[in-house]
């Protein structure tokens, strides 16, 4: 298939190529578009044939559920059919927003894009090009991130050109993502609201409009209730370490393992804060990638699946990323890295 790049004003988007878009999309096919957290790959969500392609050209596992995205409340309302108070209060206060409502579903919602579930997990994205491009087609639409399963989520258009070029016809391209990490997925279809993944909206803002708020399987222990987190994302394809500790130790440690690895001949990346980066490139990694400052924690989650990403493009064999502190969206930060990291973590 011929893919199409349309470049496309991310403020003031050109209505013929919303019009693009909604076409595609009402015709049953993919569109690839920018939201504030990442590019998703868009489908008719009320049409089964179109939502399965999207597990196709992402090789995506059938049992991990889509995210549906909506334009407005009345869309919404069609796809659920209990509003909480705590669904209520979230929809005030984060739509439009990087935060995912999961809520009981009706009958318009498929068994494909909720992977068998009761539940459905919605979303109002406040990117002008996702919400005209919804308001266009008039449609629900399901999109999980746009890139090929298991690869970092995209943050670009050009991350999206490399995953899914020859799969889809069209591809809006606004260039970077605002946020740059997936959404905030919380559980409000009853009890206690709880964070299924962590994301753009903390732990801390959501209890401080709900109260209590839990965390879903924080040991990573039992089955997570949000199907895609128990798979390995986020994954470059070098090996990845996460180090942790005090900054003097890390980058101690560091130099070490830059060193360790030219010795067995491999290509050594690091990811790191801009205030440890001074003393890292004297070490000599192959590529040194600042995330952003330690206290513009906003700044290295929009860096950070680019950083990725970068890693793979210039074939580093190893990579060594420095955590961040918890809390807020450092613990969002901190469960994409330890993902990309799987169970490689060093606390020095
Ligand atoms: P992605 O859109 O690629 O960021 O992935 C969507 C995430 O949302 C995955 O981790 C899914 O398992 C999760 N998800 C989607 N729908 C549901 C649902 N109905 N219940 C729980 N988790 C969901
Ligand atoms: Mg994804």
């Amino acid at each position: 298939m011929q893919t199409k790049r349309s470049y496309i004003d991310g403020v003031h988007p050109e209505a013929e190529l919303l019009k693009e878009g909604a076409a595609w999309l009402q015709a049953g096919e993919l569109v690839a578009f920018p939201t504030e957290t990442v590019y998703g790959l868009g489908a008719n969500a009320l049409n089964d044939s179109a939502c399965t392609k999207i597990f196709q050209a992402k090789g995506r596992p059938q049992d991990n559920p889509l995210i549906v995205h909506v334009c407005n409340r009345p869309m919404a309302n069609m796809l659920v059919s209990k509003w909480t108070p705590e669904a209520e209060l979230c929809v005030q206060h984060f739509w439009p927003g990087p935060l995912t409502l999961v809520m009981s579903k009706t009958a318009e919602v498929s068994e494909v894009v909720t992977a068998g579930l009761a539940n459905v997990a919605i979303r109002m994205p406040s990117h002008p090009v996702a919400l005209r491009l919804i308001e266009e087609t008039g449609l629900p639409i399901a999109a999980p991130s746009a890139n090929l399963s298991g690869r970092p989520s995209p943050t670009s258009g050009s991350h999206v050109w490399r995953d899914m070029k020859g799969k889809i016809p069209l591809i809006l391209d606004a260039g970077a993502c605002l946020v740059g990490l997936e959404s905030t997925i919380l559980d409000v279809s009853g009890g206690v609201p709880t964070i299924l993944r962590p994301g753009g909206i903390s732990r801390e803002q959501l209890e401080e409009l709900l109260g209590e708020v839990r965390v879903d399987n924080p040991s990573g222990i039992q089955a997570p209730k949000a199907p895609g987190m128990k798979y390995r994302h986020y994954a470059p394809q070098g090996e990845m370490i996460l180090m942790m500790g005090t900054p003097e130790r890390i980058i101690l440690r560091m130099g070490h393992e830059i060193q360790k690895g030219h010795a067995r001949l491999k290509k050594v990346g690091v990811l790191c804060s801009l205030e440890s980066a001074p003393f890292l490139h004297n070490r000599f990694p192959d590529l040194l990638f600042v995330l952003g400052s330690k206290d513009r924690l906003e700044e290295v989650a929009s860096n950070l699946f680019e950083g990725l990403r970068l890693c793979d493009e210039r074939g580093m064999d190893l990579i060594l990323a420095e955590g961040v502190e918890e809390g807020g969206l450092g613990t969002a930060i901190m469960n994409r890295l330890q993902k990309a990291a799987g169970k490689r973590i060093r606390y020095s």
